[in-house]
């Protein structure tokens, strides 16, 4: 068979969604009453675990495995011409602390069973299809997110992602080089980038984290194009004294100070009046951290985003005027430094015809989409033709215990993956 359609390709939704549940075990948290909570931090035992046994599955359906520098893991099912630039799927399976079980993990093994599906179908395809595990999607271990693939697309410079350091509070982490090295991933980094054109196209299969597809009542979203996020952190220095002794006139409270710059940061997001206008502050890092003690120095780390680069730079120069007059005010010192700032990407239009067309022929009326979250798919644009598959994600919940997709989703955004990559791979 060359051409198999969604109707021909049979999904194992059992199996798939025991293996989320098996996945979803290797977690340094225990399960709680929200929900499954999982913690899976990159290059943690949970994660170097989780790893293997996904190794396992793959090698035990003949795929062969390939593992970088950075512990990217590709895994190949071989074409009738293995030289031709292949048709790849795949995502990431770290998780923040007490997430949810299904960001990341969807895609990659929901991959996993789209290319068992194929294997079923009888296709013997053109191209070879990858599955492809991403490292460090999430920026909560080295303070900057989608390593993994950042390094594959040339976005980051080798030589500086191995002295990158932790984002962790209260603890001296160690650099992603020597994280890298005690979890068996060796070898300079410079080796994990593939040149443009590697790929014959890219697709990814993620739950929505946000509600849209869920309030319409559509099984799944195309995505056209992804927003651009960037992260800034902000130290403020002022004088720490003792809470009781240093009276309020000679007061020159670095979290005060943090304070307003917080909540200056929410206004002038807000007042842009975009929906596509979003700003984060997320962690907050307090010294020296006790309660009689005033805050002599705040770390703030901030994630904006917006479809339009440019009217997020313009929310930051509105932020800056107010870091001039609280520095004034408050007598501290603010310092900014940027963490990254990423274009936005347009999905492939022939990709979106592509996954169109397998929905038209599940009977299935797509929804498109900009990707107002941040994936790996961002920066694997810049190497191949990329799209996404949406699934909702109810009440848009993610990033939390109670994060869920239904099964009859998963299994239908697997099918629609299977056959878009055997399409794909006849190509
Ligand atoms: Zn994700």
């Amino acid at each position: 068979m060359q051409n198999p359609d969604a109707r021909a390709v049979m999904i194992d939704a059992t199996r798939l969604l025991g293996q989320l549940q098996s996945l979803a075990g290797f977690t340094s948290v225990e399960p709680s009453a929200e929900g499954t909570a999982v913690t899976r931090i990159v290059f943690t035992p949970d994660d170097l675990r989780a790893r293997a046994w996904l190794r396992k599955l793959a090698v035990d359906e003949g795929l062969s495995v390939r593992v970088d520098t950075v512990g990217n893991t590709f895994f190949r099912w071989s074409g009738a011409e293995p030289d031709l630039p292949a048709v790849a799927t795949g995502s990431h399976i770290d998780a923040i602390p007490h997430a949810g079980m299904y960001d990341g993990t969807v895609g990659v093994l929901g991959g996993l069973e789209a290319i068992r599906a194929l294997k079923r179908s009888g296709l013997s395809p053109r191209r070879s299809i990858e599955l492809v595990l991403l490292t460090s999607e999430e920026p909560t271990r080295f303070g900057i997110g989608c390593l993994g693939s950042r390094l594959i697309s040339g976005t980051l410079d080798p030589e500086k992602a191995d002295t990158l350091h932790g984002a962790q509070r209260g603890t001296e982490e160690e650099t992603l080089a020597q994280v890298r090295a005690a979890a068996g991933f060796t070898g300079p980094l410079s080796s994990v980038r593939l040149p443009q054109g590697h790929y014959h196209a890219w697709v990814e299969l993620h739950i929505e984290q946000g509600p849209l597809l869920e309030r319409a009542g559509e099984p799944i979203g195309i995505v056209t194009a992804i927003a651009a996020p960037a992260g800034y952190r902000f130290t403020i220095e002022g004088m720490g004294g003792h809470a009781g002794a240093l009276l309020m006139p000679d007061r020159r409270d670095a979290l005060c100070a943090a304070a307003e710059l917080i909540l200056s940061i929410e206004k002038h997001t807000v007042a842009t009046g975009a929906t596509d206008s979003v700003a984060t502050v997320g962690t907050c890092d307090v010294y020296p951290g006790a309660v009689n003690s005033v805050p002599s120095r705040v770390t703030l780390q901030l994630d904006i985003r917006d479809t339009d680069p440019a009217r997020r730079e313009g929310v930051m120069q509105a932020v800056r005027r107010d870091v001039e007059a609280i520095r004034t005010r408050r007598e501290v010192r603010i310092t900014e430094s940027l963490v990254n700032a990423d274009d936005p990407a347009t999905c492939s239009p022939h990709i979106v015809e592509v996954l169109d067309e397998v929905c038209r022929g599940a009977g299935i009326q797509p929804r498109h989409m900009v990707s107002r979250a941040y994936h790996d798919s961002l920066f694997m644009a810049r190497i191949a033709p990329m799209a996404m598959i949406f699934i909702p994600c109810r009440a848009g919940v993610s990033h939390r215990p109670d994060e869920y997709a239904a099964p009859a989703d998963i299994s239908l955004g697997a099918r629609i993956l299977a056959s878009a990559l055997g399409k794909l791979a006849s190509e």
